[in-house]
């Protein structure tokens, strides 16, 4: 390459590169600290939740609707996508509102709304929140599921294969992931939690042998260049999730201990059951209590032969 040419094409390299740092930097803004991940599908902020939003060509598939509020938000990030913005299809990885916060706005413009069962049903009574002292009143029949499964399903969206399944009983008792096959993007909800501490909904269910299950079956699902996006926190990489499933199982085996010795969370605590593990605990009294709460309820899975 002579000296002009060279001069011209590393001009044009240059070029290229500032358009594609406007860009990213323009649809970083628009679209909250963590963008795009392929051309159609890009993780937007739902009022502090991540939402996942896929253009699918005559309209958005998302994963998660935001938390309550955060509509015009969520709107303003899906016409900065490109293709029509009309929302098609919701999942709910689970029922919390921070996750179904806008249910009602986007089923009022039509989408459907796919969710587990146990999702739906804990949606439509109120229920008593233990922590809270107070009923979490049902929501309006507007904003729950439309279409319910147990285990798993799939279908297509333009050219992505959408694959979805039930994580039992990690999370609350409702939990799925959604597989974007095509993309090699795994959402998870709050299964996994790179950013707070692992919340249990012990009443429903929930228990820290159901999170490690789960996570061991999104291990199987992804594979090392899967983008994995939580309900809260940054996209993570497969070696992300498994070396938080590690430390959810080393908490699971140091906790079966202490319930099969009869303590409770506060001796728990006071004991130092959570020292020396890579994580810092918001509310790691909450953390224990829930999870005390959950191994109790689970005792039948309590191995006697576990010394
Ligand atoms: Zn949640």
């Amino acid at each position: 390459m002579d000296w002009v040419a060279y001069r011209f094409e590393r001009r044009k390299i240059l070029k290229g590169v500032a358009a594609g740092l406007l860009t990213m930097w323009a649809s970083r803004r628009v679209l909250g600290q963590q963008g795009r991940l392929t051309d159609g599908l890009a993780v937007v902020d739902g009022g502090g939740a991540n939402v996942l939003a896929l253009s699918a060509g005559d309209g958005l598939v998302l994963v998660d609707s935001g938390a309550p509020m955060s509509a015009q938000q969520l709107l303003a990030a899906f016409r900065n996508l490109g293709g029509r913005s009309t929302v098609k299809t919701i999942f709910n990885t689970h029922y919390h509102t921070d996750q179904t916060g806008n249910n009602e706005i986007f089923a009022s413009q039509g989408a459907k709304i796919i969710a587990h069962e146990r999702t739906r049903q804990w949606m439509s009574a109120d229920y008593w929140v233990p922590a809270e002292e107070r009923y979490e009143k049902a929501r309006p029949k507007s904003a729950r599921p439309t279409e319910t499964f147990l285990t798993a399903g799939s279908f297509k969206a333009g050219n992505e294969q959408i694959d979805y399944g039930h994580l039992p009983l990690a999370h609350t008792s409702g939990d799925i992931y959604v597989l974007f096959k095509n993309s090699n993007v795994l959402a998870v909800g709050d299964v996994v939690s790179p950013l707070r501490d692992p919340a249990l909904d012990y009443f429903t269910g929930a228990w820290i042998g159901g999170r490690v299950d789960a996570m061991d079956l999104l291990l199987k699902v992804a594979n090392d260049q899967t983008r994995i996006v939580p309900a809260y926190g940054p996209v993570m990489t497969r070696a992300g999730l498994k070396a938080e499933r590690d430390l959810m199982e080393e908490v699971r085996a140091r906790l079966f201990k202490q319930v099969r010795e009869g303590e409770g969370p506060k001796e728990m605590l006071e004991g130092g059951v959570l020292k020396g593990l890579a994580r810092t605990w918001k509310d790691p009294y909450k953390f224990l209590y829930d999870a005390a709460k959950g191994l109790w309820a689970h005792h039948d899975k309590l191995d006697p032969n576990v010394v």
